[in-house]
């Protein structure tokens, strides 16, 4: 019997479909055989392993991939362990010529992936790497000083400036597949990615994890909602926003995808359609950062937060975390969020603002819970949110800025359609009160069947004081940093 011709292993990693993927075109075109490749390898990821939502997201995602690819012609092979020793095992076993994949930029990726490609290249393997997240890498963007940016608005104004690339196409040729049977590998039940507790009920209800629900998605959002997306993108009482990030987290779809779908319904120029665009941006911005800065995913950018007085208030993180901390807008959200993984922006900024300043507990408390909770939890993306939010991060609103819990409900959920979604126990409230049940009259809330303080918690801090007191922290940090 011949030598079996050598295979290039594509090595998926957070960019799990076919279509418009660099890596996996670039082995196809190639004309060799293509091996691909999954390596769960949670010690590589350090600190940041995905949390519980991510893997049960990631479950599906695998799953589909492995149907998607088997249309081509190819199998995925499942492997769990270390990185490294698991791909130059698998080249090994193969005998196979290279390796190709697409770029992460979280830094122990990065230090990771330099490694590997520097052995290959030791060792005479084919090596290559790939753009397949972001519209502009974040060593291609840089402002005119040569330096990166550290303000959205003229970063996202030279983004704009530049071409977009295109998305490459689904591969039509039909790929040469290398037959994984023959190397074994895990079954993705051995992943043992899904809970253990019946927490994903609602999960299954909310989300569809397949790249032909990211495709359903995108197109439903073009056809339907992009162009009042800049009217009711702060609205968590409507369908407004995409609901894409976690697809674009897992990579079931990419950036250049959703502009050419833009470009093909004309909406480039529409306004409220180019506020989500910037939206794009403020992911691309999220990486940049990362990417430039890489230790803002532990420190404040802004150094003097360091010394800033965060308080260790467990009973209050445990009111947050569980949706219970007497201002429905926080609670609402920290519901939608343990019950279906993903949570509304606005909310997000109200909830997270909310811990790190009527609670003065550190941000990164809360971005290691959104971190376990979140179906779409991107390291870039988190650690922007949460800096941004704590006023500690580049472009970052103001720490004087205080979101009022309330008063957020009452503007952007004047109905209080969202908080009877997700508090049933407040359903029955008049709109008038059902931001601020605690300055209902007795007979209202005896109408509307609420105890307070039983049924649905009195607030844990009062909103003008927490809000004196974050403000006095912040005045003794500009003080102190100041001396
Ligand atoms: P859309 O409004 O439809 O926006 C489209 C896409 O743009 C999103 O899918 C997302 O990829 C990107 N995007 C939108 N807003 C932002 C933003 N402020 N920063 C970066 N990218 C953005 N987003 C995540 O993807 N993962 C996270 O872990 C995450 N953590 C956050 C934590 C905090 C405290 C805050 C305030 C925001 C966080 N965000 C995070 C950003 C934002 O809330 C979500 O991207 C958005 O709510 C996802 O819903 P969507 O897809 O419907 O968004």
């Amino acid at each position: 019997m011949g030598k079996r011709e050598s295979p290039l292993i594509v090595w998926f990693r957070l960019d799990l479909r076919v279509d418009d993927n660099p890596a996996l075109n670039a082995a196809i075109e190639s004309g060799r055989p293509v091996l691909p490749i999954y390596i769960l390898d949670d010690d590589g990821e350090g600190k940041w392993i995905p949390g519980g939502a991510s893997r049960w997201w990631l479950h599906h995602a695998l799953k589909d991939l492995v149907g998607e690819l088997a249309d081509l012609g190819l199998e995925l092979v499942l492997q769990s362990g270390d990185s490294r020793d698991e791909l130059f095992a698998l080249i090994e076993d193969v005998d196979a010529c290279g390796v190709y994949w697409n770029r992460r930029y979280e830094p122990r990726a990065i230090e990771r992936d330099r490694r590997i490609e520097a052995e290959l290249k030791s060792k005479d393997y084919e090596t290559k790497r790939f753009n397949e997240s972001l519209l502009f890498e974040p060593h291609e963007v840089e402002n005119k000083s040569g330096n990166p940016f550290k303000v959205f608005t003229p970063f996202w104004k030279y983004c704009l400036s530049k071409d977009k690339p295109k998305p490459l196409s689904r591969p039509v040729a039909s790929a040469r597949g290398f037959g994984a049977a023959a190397v074994g590998g895990d079954s993705l039940e051995s992943f043992d990615l899904l809970p253990k507790i019946n927490w994903d009920k609602r999960f299954y209800q909310q989300w569809d994890p397949t790249i032909k629900g990211a495709n359903q998605r995108l197109h439903e959002f073009v056809e339907q909602a992009a162009r009042d997306y800049e009217e009711n993108r702060d609205r968590p009482g409507l369908d407004g926003t995409s609901r894409l990030s976690p697809y674009l987290h897992f990579g079931q779809i990419g950036p250049r995808q959703i502009w050419e779908a833009f470009r093909r319904a004309n909406l480039l120029d529409d306004t409220g359609a180019r506020k989500y665009l910037a939206e794009i941006g403020w992911r691309e911005f999220s990486y940049h950062l990362m990417f430039h800065f890489p230790d803002t995913n532990e420190c404040p950018m802004r150094r003097e937060f360091e010394n800033f007085s965060w308080e260790s208030n467990e009973a209050g993180f445990e009111a947050w975390r569980k949706g219970r901390t007497g201002y429905p807008f926080v609670d609402a959200g920290m519901r939608q969020l343990w019950a279906t993984g993903w949570m509304h922006n606005r909310v997000r900024m109200v909830a997270a603002s909310f811990l790190v300043k009527h609670l003065r507990i550190h941000w990164k408390r809360g971005a290691e819970w959104f971190w376990d909770t979140l179906v779409d939890a991107d390291l870039a993306s988190n650690t922007q949110g949460w800096q941004w939010t704590a006023g500690c991060g580049a472009d970052a609103a103001p720490y004087f800025r205080v979101f009022n819990p309330y008063g957020q409900g009452e503007r952007f959920d004047p109905e209080g359609k969202y908080i009877r979604q997700w508090l049933p126990e407040l359903r029955e409230l008049p709109a008038k009160y059902i931001h601020r049940p605690w300055v209902a009259s007795e007979t209202v809330l005896s109408e509307a069947g609420v105890v307070l303080g039983e049924d649905y918690p009195f607030p844990i801090v009062e909103h003008a004081e927490a809000r004196r007191q974050a403000l006095a922290a912040w005045d003794e940090l500009r003080r102190t940093t100041a001396g």
